[in-house]
């Protein structure tokens, strides 16, 4: 594959991203996926998505698991109801990670990437145990279907995730960085924050934002890029002095304004290709 293929997060059924039939129109060659909703995750789905992915040039980079229940609303119902923090649901999800990662087996991804939630910061937290146990199962599982574990940032800072991951102690765990989370959630400087973690970086978000008023408290605002707080230039050429080569992979969540999306996805492509080219 070349160097920084541009890719988008797609949706078929669920989640915010893009639709497929937009990521064929706009030729981009790579897709992260969001995890088709249960009823669809089945072998003849499967293999029906794969051939139009094939018919149309789409690889499919990393699949991106979600769940009933999880809501973006503002940071404190994110704390309550995303990912694997939540002890309510924390064991079904587990189940149910283990089978989003059979399915990623049958669409051929080799990377499953989570949202784990708000990890908390002392490793002496009995939480931040349980979370580390149940982690390492889901890298074992992953590891036995040939697939990597990409964490997505944005919950927490550089530091926590890097203490987290460290406590984990899994060869196929890796990082999903998000630079806009880090501005939407007020967790660090997203350029400051790559340059601790750029070594584990397996894939990116190309995603951009503005500060809130009171970081943390409330949601930054996403906007199409290249106009918000994020400079991609220095993105790209941090990405570049850790030698990261892999996708770009473009995420605009206003799923509600389809023709919106889709405007400011090409743009953001465009976009992604000068400052490519001025960087090569
Ligand atoms: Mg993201």
């Amino acid at each position: 594959m070349e160097k920084w293929p541009i890719g988008v997060f797609t949706s078929i059924d669920a989640g915010l991203g893009v639709r497929f039939d937009v990521v064929k129109e706009l030729k981009i060659p790579t897709v992260h996926l969001h995890t088709p909703s249960r009823q669809n995750r089945t072998p003849e789905a499967a293999e029906r998505f794969l051939k139009e992915c094939r018919d149309a040039g789409i690889t499919i980079t990393v699949m991106f698991g979600g769940f009933e229940g999880e809501s973006y609303a503002d940071i404190p119902t994110v704390r309550r109801t995303v990912g694997l923090v939540p002890k309510e649901t924390r064991a079904e999800r587990v189940a149910e990670l283990k089978s989003i990662s059979d399915f990623g087996k049958l669409l051929g991804v080799p990377a499953l990437g989570i949202h784990i939630g708000f990890i908390p910061e002392s490793p002496d937290d009995p939480d931040f145990k349980e979370l580390v146990a149940v982690t390492q199962e889901i890298c074992d599982y992953l590891k036995g279907n040939g697939q990597n574990l990409h964490l997505e940032t944005g919950q927490e800072t550089a530091d926590t995730l890097l203490a987290f991951m460290d406590a984990v102690g899994r060869d196929n765990l890796f990082i999903n960085f998000d630079p806009a989370n880090m501005i939407l959630y007020g967790t660090g400087d997203p350029i400051e924050a790559l340059r601790k973690v750029g070594s584990r970086v397996r894939s990116v978000h190309c995603k951009d934002a503005k500060w809130a008023a009171r970081p943390g408290e409330e949601w930054g605002e996403e906007v199409p890029l290249g106009q918000g707080d994020v400079d991609f230039e220095a993105f790209l050429r941090t990405l570049d002095e850790f030698g990261y080569t892999g996708p770009l992979t473009i995420e605009r969540e206003i799923p509600h304004d389809p023709e919106r999306q889709k405007r400011d996805i090409a743009a953001a492509v465009r976009l992604l290709e000068s400052l490519k080219a001025e960087l090569a």
